[in-house]
């Protein structure tokens, strides 16, 4: 047996690791396992490809590849902030469509130096990884800009937009249908190069012009879409290279990416095509004071930490509701705190997670495990929803959107049908936010006006820390 025989069968291997992370992932408890599984098999198929007579004298480049993007990529997720965590996704997704582009332009110019016309499986195949690829990585960056406020995050529109994008893709078609005619014939008319070169910045100014009309605030659904697009396109450069772990991994994140992509919209009660083109994400009202008191005369009322501690303790059953407000002012392990003095006080505590609470997928979860919240505390929202009318206090904290029950009664809202927790169905509601201003949806939120919600005005961590005070001088 050589060494060349056991390539394959380390692909294997790894790519079997993959699929093992990948169901690791899909609960809180094996998570991190999974995580680790997938990294080791990563870790096998990097060391199997040194060993490939691909490398040949490439070995010492590799290396510092390797060395310099593993030491940046290692920092950059020591120190990224929890809320941070969509433009790092952005950057590396970014990173993985730009090499596959790369991977296909050096495949060009391998075939083309052999002087011969591209072969046409090849040319079709690179080809795709060259347009994705350079899609995803241009897209990643702008969608990296937008959220990082590098570039403006609102939506950017001008007359005739979608017919500029689609002649862009239109020109993209035609020059790529020039080059595998080319292929199919034998015989190029057109200077090769050129072609590729128009191509590629074709491809990367199109990535561009899909991501800028796109508000910020819908920026975690694009990621999550050009993370597919990125799969896609590492697939493609798989099948270019004749590499089947690529081909494997790459159709395991384009699989992934879709699933999850579908999941927020679904989540949000919107069609991507609404994410895409639509533009609820596009204005959100930041700025905005919001009602004050409502137009049937309702108003709101506000309480401070003293009076929250006191309803609290008075509780049976609390339901907390973190949102995008927590993760902002890192209040889980305040968070945290609080439910473990009233557990002392022999008071029921549960989480209720909506789907898309915070910014990203499973943004809830791993805020709330940071702080060491056992799992079987965190209820999904629709395990939870029928509980909110058996709770006293349902405790919202920096969330707004997810609770809003517009979202149920009132058809003229924007986020009309998009589940929602029922908060308004607890006996008592205290929202912990810092001013009036709207969520993310940029709409004002009928809860604030329920006669049973009180307001605890103040920053997350701060206002939970004092109701914390608070239980403690009671005790
Ligand atoms: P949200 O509707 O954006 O509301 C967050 C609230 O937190 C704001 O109203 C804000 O009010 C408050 N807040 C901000 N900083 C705070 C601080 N330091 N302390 C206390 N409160 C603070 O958030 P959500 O209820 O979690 O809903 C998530 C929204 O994001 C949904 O509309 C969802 O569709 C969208 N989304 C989610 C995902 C995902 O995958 N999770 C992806 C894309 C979009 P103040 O400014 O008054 O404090």
């Amino acid at each position: 047996m050589t060494v060349a025989t056991l390539i394959p069968v380390a692909y294997l291997i790894a790519a079997i690791t993959f699929i093992l992370g990948l169901k690791g992932l899909s609960s809180p408890t094996t998570a991190v396992q999974g995580n680790r599984i997938a990294a080791a098999g990563m870790l096998i198929a990097v060391i199997a490809t040194f060993f490939s007579q691909d490398v040949n004298g490439g070995l010492p480049v590799i290396l510092a590849g390797i060395l310099v993007g593993g030491a940046a990529g290692f920092y950059g997720a020591r120190v990224v902030k929890m809320t941070a965590m969509p433009q790092m996704v952005a950057l590396f997704n970014g990173a993985g469509g730009g090499a596959a582009a790369l991977v296909a332009i050096l495949e060009f110019a391998r075939e083309l130096a052999t002087g011969r016309p591209p072969d046409l499986g090849v040319s079709v195949t690179t080809l795709l990884a060259l347009i994705i690829g350079a899609v995803s990585f241009s897209g990643s960056a702008v969608a990296f800009g937008k959220l990082q406020g590098l570039i403006t995050p609102k939506a950017f529109r001008y007359a005739g937009q979608q017919l500029v994008t689609g002649g862009i893709a239109a020109a993209t078609v035609v020059l790529s249908l020039v080059l595998v005619a080319a292929a199919i014939t034998g015989t190029i008319t057109v200077d090769p190069i050129l072609l590729i070169a128009a191509i590629t910045i074709l491809a990367l100014v199109f990535g561009v012009a899909l991501v800028m009309p796109i508000g910020g605030a819908d920026m975690p659904v694009v990621i999550s879409l050009l993370n597919a697009y990125t799969g896609l396109a590492v697939a493609m450069a798989g099948f270019t290279l004749a590499n089947q772990l690529l081909v494997v991994a790459g159709t395991l994140v384009g699989a992934s990416g879709t699933i999850l992509t579908r999941l927020m919209s679904k989540a949000m009660n919107r069609s991507l095509a609404n994410v895409l083109f639509g533009a609820f994400g596009a204005a959100t009202a930041a700025g905005a004071a919001g009602p004050a008191a409502g137009d049937d005369g309702r108003s709101i009322r506000s309480i401070g930490p003293e009076d929250a501690a006191i309803l609290l303790s008075y509780a049976q059953n609390v339901i907390v509701v973190p949102g995008y407000g927590l993760a902002v002012a890192q209040a889980q392990h305040s968070v945290r705190e609080l439910a473990d003095l009233l557990e002392s006080k022999g008071i029921n505590v549960k989480y209720a997670i909506h789907p898309v609470a915070g910014r990203m997928p499973g943004h809830m979860n791993v805020l709330l495990a940071e702080a060491n919240v056992p799992y079987d505390k965190l209820f999904d929202m629709d395990q939870i929803n029928p509980e909110f009318q058996r709770a006293d206090v349902a405790l919202v904290i920096g969330a707004n959107d997810v609770t809003n029950p517009a979202a149920r009664s009132n058809p003229g809202s924007p986020i009309y049908g998009m589940p929602i927790l029922d908060v308004d169905k607890a006996q008592n509601i205290i929202v912990i936010k810092r001013s009036m201003k709207p969520g993310f949806a940029g709409i004002d939120n009928d809860l604030y006006l329920d006669p049973k919600t009180a307001m605890l005005f103040g920053d997350a961590k701060d206002a939970v820390g004092k109701v914390v005070q608070e239980l403690k001088k009671a005790a």
